[in-house]
């Protein structure tokens, strides 16, 4: 398996994120969060690879904070890669993403609601076109599920930054919830959209999509997996039982396990040196 959305945060913004889920959030989330513990789960349930990530809610903090995640891959032998943050309010956002993709960061992870930005902004677009020229990608939480759940036009914002950049991979989280339907009905449209199962399939998740085997064989090219580990109150495995539990067919499952990741990202394709 190939996880591509996984959470490793410094530890005081970890410990931050944690306390604002306590009291804020009915979610009980007791994973540990120390990057060797986290790396330990994930080859313990048989990942071969993961992508991770953090994000910056405020400006000012983008660079230290990239940096942290590349020296944090780096100490996990390249076992997870990095994606970077940017802030589009720091003075120069685009050479903070150069800066990251020079010290190991494979694509950019971009959270609408926390950070208070929207897809496609036209601030992003040198950005974006910097991602597609070096082959990453974008992770986007798109978006503010699951404390809302109506559409706010997610799918028109996703899909005029892949008209705007016909180059650029973008991954919705959250198999695109409440939108999951529009997205895979664009996916011919639009090869470079991918979907993670990221909180989408663990039967109980505040974030079920409720999606039956027809829309996941649909989109199967290109879906991928994706979890939230370790900041979702269930086991780890629960979004890949719960795909499981739709009776996919197996090449699907491989598909959205493990080949579409590849993909998506050359780095997943290259072998992870062992940490
Ligand atoms: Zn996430």
């Amino acid at each position: 398996m190939i996880d591509v959305h996984v959470h490793l945060h410094p530890p005081r913004l970890f410990a931050a994120i944690r306390r604002w889920f306590a009291e804020r959030s009915p979610w009980e989330l007791y994973h540990p969060t120390e990057p060797a513990a986290v790396a330990a789960t994930l080859r313990a349930a048989g990942v071969e690879r993961f992508v991770f990530c953090s994000y910056a809610h405020k400006p000012g903090m983008a660079r230290e904070l990239n940096a942290w995640l590349a020296a944090t891959s780096r100490e996990l032998g390249g076992y997870g890669l990095p994606l970077a943050t940017v802030h589009l309010d720091d003075p120069d956002p685009l050479a903070d993403l150069q800066a990251a993709f020079a010290a190991g960061c494979i694509g950019l992870k971009i959270h609408e609601d926390v950070q208070q930005l929207a897809l496609d902004d036209p601030r992003f677009d040198p950005i974006y076109d910097e991602i597609a020229a070096r082959a990453g990608f974008v992770l986007a939480h798109v978006g503010p599920v699951p404390w809302k759940h109506d559409t706010n036009d997610g799918p028109g914002r996703v899909t005029s930054v892949l008209a705007r950049h016909p180059n650029l991979r973008v991954v919705v989280a959250h198999f695109g919830v409440p939108d999951s339907a529009r997205y895979v009905a664009a996916l011919p449209a639009f090869p470079n959209l991918f979907l993670d199962t990221t909180m989408a399939f663990a039967h109980g998740s505040p974030m079920f999509a409720g999606a039956g085997r027809e829309l996941v064989e649909a989109g199967a090219g290109n879906i991928v997996l994706g979890t939230d580990y370790p900041n979702m109150p269930y086991a780890y495995d629960a979004d890949r039982l719960g795909l499981e539990a739709l009776g996919l067919a197996a090449p699907t499952l491989r598909a959205i396990c493990s080949e579409n990741a590849r993909r998506l990202a050359p780095a997943l394709a290259e072998k992870a040196r062992r940490a």
